[in-house]
């Protein structure tokens, strides 16, 4: 019987996912609500409201088999904290039982010896956790919460049980101070670190701006090429890549309409509130269903023609940097549905595409 890596297998699945339209990846957002509460968190909202209108485990349950039928092979749980959903298990061992392979996504406060004793009888396939800080100290001032010692012990517990782990790092203006020490704490555990450099507008709701939390580009470059240092990245042999991708001669012209993303096309989001976007955060002005009122087959292929139909800014065909930058709306927020580009954003991409090509000449 012929044999393939897990790796191959993920690629095979995400070309075809492409080529046919499959929603082989689904992102669900179980809740905004935390048991943090970081000043610059884009999602968690605080209304009581919320709680009546967030979607139960059966009818989490209900698009999950949907999205099974349909094609979906993995997920990403998130939220919020998604271990604090009412129902977070009886999500869980329903996706174990369908064969679904899980990411997690959490603060850490939850990885306690109980939980991670019940993950373990199922794993999921990886854990990314969030750090917030280096110390009692960044704690607070970050998330309100000095849980420091709490994520650390958790953060070992999850390494020592043999789970597969990932630390993300999100720098902000309140973690500026402490941002380098977090990124070598985060090292100290050796395991990979992933350091986000762009923030994303938060939810209206959620009474927070952008512009508060924001850092000026010149930290978010100085931020990058630390994090470089600190996490060299790592490029697969060129031989390796061909062989898993084909050979890439030329990146293809951008075309007048679509995204190059997997946004739409072979991953969709759910948000806490059942709206179905191409991913987390993609604006809903764009495009945004509802699956347990429309139907998730209809709400998937509207998301995904909407995405294919979507005009990238007229900026972007004359931009020189056209060829390594890939307009994501998500990222330049609110200017994107107007097929607009976030100046700000621009800039840091030009910057960093031209540092990058600096470090290749010298
Ligand atoms: S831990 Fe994450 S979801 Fe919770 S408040 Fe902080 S940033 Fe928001
Ligand atoms: S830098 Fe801006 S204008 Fe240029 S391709 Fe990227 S998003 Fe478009
Ligand atoms: S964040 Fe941007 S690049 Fe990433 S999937 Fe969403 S639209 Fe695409």
């Amino acid at each position: 019987m012929k044999t393939i890596t897990h790796k191959e297998f993920g690629v095979l699945l995400s070309q075809n996912s492409y080529k046919n339209d499959i929603p082989s990846s689904g992102h669900f957002e179980l809740t905004p609500l935390c048991n943090l509460d970081c000043k610059m968190c884009y999602v968690h909202l605080q209304d009581s409201s919320v709680r009546k209108k967030m979607l139960t485990g059966k009818q989490w349950i209900s698009i999950m088999e949907e999205a099974v039928n349909h094609g979906m092979t993995g997920v990403l749980l998130t939220g919020g904290e998604a271990l604090t959903h009412p129902d977070f298990w009886m999500i869980y061992e329903y996706l174990i039982q369908k064969g679904v392979e899980i990411r997690l996504k959490s603060n850490g406060i939850l990885l306690n010896k109980e939980n991670v004793e019940r993950l373990s009888k199922y794993p999921p396939a990886g854990i990314d956790i969030s750090l917030y800080g280096c110390d009692s100290e960044s704690y607070m001032t970050v998330t309100g919460k000095d849980v420091y010692d709490i994520v650390s012990e958790n953060v070992k517990r999850c390494i020592d049980t043999g789970f597969n782990i990932r630390l993300m790092i999100t720098p902000s203006a309140y973690m500026m101070p402490w941002t380098d020490r977090v990124m070598e704490y985060a090292k100290s555990f050796g395991v990979p670190v992933v350091v986000n450099t762009l923030l994303i507008d938060a939810y209206e709701e959620s009474g927070r701006e952008k512009a508060d939390f924001d850092l000026p580009v010149e930290e978010l470059l100085r931020i990058r090429k630390k994090s470089n240092e600190l996490f060299p990245p790592k490029y697969m042999p060129k031989e390796e890549e061909e062989r898993l991708y084909g050979k890439v001669t030329k990146r293809p012209d951008i075309s007048e309409k679509g995204l190059y993303c997997s946004a739409g096309r072979t991953c969709f989001a759910v948000c806490w509130d059942g709206a179905m976007l191409p991913c987390l955060s993609f604006p809903r002005d764009i495009i945004c269903k509802y699956p347990l009122v429309d139907g998730f087959e209809t709400a998937w292929k509207q998301i995904n023609q909407a995405v294919k139909n979507y005009e990238v800014p007229k900026k972007c065909h004359s931009c020189e940097y056209n060829t390594k930058c890939h307009y994501c709306p998500t990222q330049h927020g609110k200017y994107s549905s107007n097929n607009q580009c976030d100046a700000k954003v621009c800039e840091f991409w030009q910057r960093l595409y031209d540092w990058h090509d600096k470090l290749k000449e010298d």
